[in-house]
């Protein structure tokens, strides 16, 4: 018996290394929607041990997905201030709404990440 091997791998291409910025993002994304899906969906749909209900689950990734195909990459500005659009209409309704509500309260829940996306503000990063 031979192992079932294909014969010509699936080729993708490699993902790009992320860089600290764009992971910093990521970060602050989903610390986002821990603020806000804790205080809108607490408790409803979770899977568990998962942090975020299935809706939140699925938006977060898309959010990070988009963050990993940046084309600005390292160079990128904040998402709310970028002139691409690169989220769907819907989505982006969705995750700006998530924004909102978190943004304010990031400070006192997450002040080091909140501090560092002042940062990669003024940097006009
Ligand atoms: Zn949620």
């Amino acid at each position: 018996m031979t192992p079932n091997k294909p014969k010509t791998p699936i080729r993708r291409a490699p993902p790009r290394p992320l860089g600290r910025r764009v992971r910093r993002e990521q970060r602050t994304i989903a610390a986002m929607f821990d603020v806000f899906c804790h205080d809108h969906h607490g408790g409803v749909d979770r899977a568990p041990g998962a942090k975020l209900c299935d809706h939140c689950t699925t938006l977060l990734r898309y959010a990070h997905q988009r963050l990993e195909n940046c084309p600005f990459g390292e160079a990128k500005r904040v998402c709310n201030e970028c002139a691409t659009h690169c989220y769907s209409e819907t989505r982006r309704a969705q995750v700006r709404e998530v924004m909102r509500y978190a943004g304010p309260r990031m400070m006192r829940r997450f002040p080091f990440l909140a501090l560092m996306h002042l940062w990669d503000k003024r940097r006009g990063g």
